[in-house]
């Protein structure tokens, strides 16, 4: 079975048997930096659920001065999204930041909202407050949900064991 050491031949040339453990190996490296993916899927496909059409949601890291204190804002758009979220303030509070977000996009969305895009614009604070508690609803389920040994175990692949793949 072929492996990847780290340093193997450029992609381009590189045996395609040999390329697969290596997108493998940087795919999952890179899923640590991919914050709130599940959340943004699950948004996603309750968008579509709710006849609000394909919604394209992108996440960036972005300097934390520019964004007067806050921890994520989002640019919401008809089709899609971009939530920034500002670097160096930990991974907890960026994942709630983009949380928070999501929330708005949701009351945006569902026609509760009174501005599309939000972007230096100071909010409601019906809707902040919405979007907190959104946001610690949220948060808690998943917080609930890893927190068992049974849940983490829904998340394993147990069949991997039990037929060796061969290239
Ligand atoms: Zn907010």
């Amino acid at each position: 079975m072929a492996t990847y050491d780290g340093e193997a031949a450029p992609i381009g040339t590189a045996h395609i048997g040999d390329l697969a453990h290596r997108f493998a190996k940087e795919v999952y490296d890179t899923s640590t930096n991919c914050l709130m993916a599940h959340s943004i899927r699950a948004v996603q496909e309750f968008l579509i659920k709710h006849q609000k059409g394909r919604h394209w949601i992108s996440i960036e890291m972005s300097q934390s001065k520019k964004y007067l204190g806050k921890r994520a804002i989002a640019v919401i758009r008809p089709n899609d999204t971009d939530i920034l979220v500002a670097d160096g303030i930990g991974l907890e509070n960026q994942r709630r930041g983009i949380a928070h977000e999501l929330g708005h996009l949701l009351f945006v969305k569902f026609g509760r909202s009174s501005s599309y895009s939000r972007l230096g614009s100071k909010g409601d604070p019906m809707e902040e407050s919405a979007c907190e508690v959104f946001e610690k609803d949220l948060c808690k389920k998943h917080h609930n949900f890893y927190s068992t040994d049974e849940n983490r175990r829904l998340l394993l692949f147990p069949s991997l064991n039990e037929y060796p793949i061969v290239l």
